[in-house]
């Protein structure tokens, strides 16, 4: 059987008209049949064509998979796999490859959920406001609890009242300002989940 598959190849080898106009009629040929690609197939493009091209690397987790991020008119309109990247070559993990649905969602939500103290309904407030109240309760909790030495009067220059907890899609860039940051308030508590 292994010896007539290989009798057929080779004979379907020398017929191929392939083998005598050149490799462009790997694109009108399949074997020794036209290709069935009708004129308007032959001239599609896909819709990346036109696109910029930027590469990056998923923002999820630890593995790093390269990604190529497509920008048109200064619109993201895909991010794919980089078959480039020795990490990945290519391929990416369903969460990786749903990564465009994280830069453009309309149903992404645009602002902060508060639920006021001993209240029991929930109202949306914009993300300024939200901002500029996690800092003043930042810099109230820091006056109320900072220590700037212990019992035997030793240095501390510390709060145990302020705690950070990280996500999996801050990068080292992030990361770097965040540590910066509360090391700097004199936070000690400082825990992330992502592990890039
Ligand atoms: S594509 Fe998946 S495995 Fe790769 S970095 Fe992103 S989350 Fe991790």
């Amino acid at each position: 059987m292994t010896v007539f598959a290989t009798f057929i190849g080779k004979l379907a080898q020398l017929l191929s008209p392939a083998k005598a106009k050149g490799d462009h009629l790997l694109q009108t040929y399949i074997g020794l049949v036209p290709n069935p690609l009708s004129k308007r197939s032959q001239q599609l493009q896909p819709r990346i064509h036109d696109a910029q091209t930027y590469r990056s690397v998923c923002p999820y987790c630890a593995v790093g998979c390269g990604q190529r991020i497509y920008v048109q008119d200064g619109r993201v309109i895909d991010i794919e796999g980089d078959s480039d990247s020795p990490v990945s070559g290519g391929c990416l993990c369903p969460k990786g490859a749903a990564s465009f649905e994280l830069v453009v969602n309309p149903n992404r939500w645009t602002t902060v959920k508060y639920r006021a103290p001993y209240a029991t309904d929930w109202e949306e407030k914009p993300l300024d406001w939200a901002m500029d109240r996690i800092a003043q309760l930042v810099y109230e909790t820091r006056e109320a609890t900072f220590q700037e030495k212990n019992k035997e009067g030793k240095p501390l220059n510390n709060t145990l009242a302020i705690g950070s907890l990280g996500g999996a899609t801050l990068d080292n860039e992030e990361n770097y300002l965040i540590t910066k940051l509360f090391h700097s308030l004199g936070m000690v508590c400082i825990e992330n989940q992502a592990r890039i």
